[in-house]
């Protein structure tokens, strides 16, 4: 079973009880790095269409990633369209793993453009946020600039000593040649 992709419904919270502590500590230093650095994360790349990301979903139910069949049940009660996603066990942490009977064996979504929000905004730059990344196969991936990047970049502005001593010798070679050759 590959690794289980967070999905949140919208206006749900961005820490959910399923983040563990790293997680959660993860998701907290992205925000502040990217808050320092003025630098938010981007998304780049494109879909592979690989389907990885419509199989062994968590999904986020007001504020809470589901666990037991009764939130899911309640939640089915406001938001029949989530019918879709059919429970398929349990990831180690205890979280519930839901799978979409709308992905076909092509991979593709057979209801795009039914398909729900959660959906038409995954991958979202929260997921990157919430301590998360995307699986390894995914064409997307988080572009974040990190310390180590700003401070390379900065040191990268800086006039090089040898090269400014190399060109501070040539002038001062050049001045002498041209005493030498009485050019004023
Ligand atoms: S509705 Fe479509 S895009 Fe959403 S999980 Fe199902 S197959 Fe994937
Ligand atoms: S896992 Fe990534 S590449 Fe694969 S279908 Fe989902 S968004 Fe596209």
């Amino acid at each position: 079973m590959g690794c289980p992709q967070p999905r949140a419904f919208p206006g749900g919270a961005f820490s959910g009880a399923g983040m563990s502590c790293l997680r959660l500590f993860t998701g907290l230093f992205r925000r502040f790095r990217s808050m320092v650095l003025r630098r938010p994360v981007r998304l780049a790349g494109q879909c592979a269409l690989c389907g990885g990301c419509c199989r062994n979903i968590l999904l986020m139910y007001e504020g809470k990633w589901l666990r037991r069949p009764g939130q899911y049940r309640a939640m089915l009660e406001h938001l029949p369209n989530y019918a879709r996603f059919e429970h398929a066990g349990y990831d180690d942490y205890g979280f519930m793993i839901f799978t979409c009977n709308r992905l076909g064996e092509d991979n593709l979504c057979s209801d795009y453009e039914g398909r729900p929000p959660l959906c038409r905004n995954y991958p979202s730059e929260s997921i990157y946020y919430q301590g998360g990344r995307l699986r390894r196969d995914c064409g997307y991936t988080f572009e974040a600039v990190t310390f180590r990047d700003a401070i390379l970049r900065r040191l990268g502005r800086r006039p090089d000593f040898a090269q400014e001593l190399g060109k501070e010798l040539h002038r001062a070679d050049n001045g002498r040649k041209k005493k030498e050759d009485g050019q004023p």
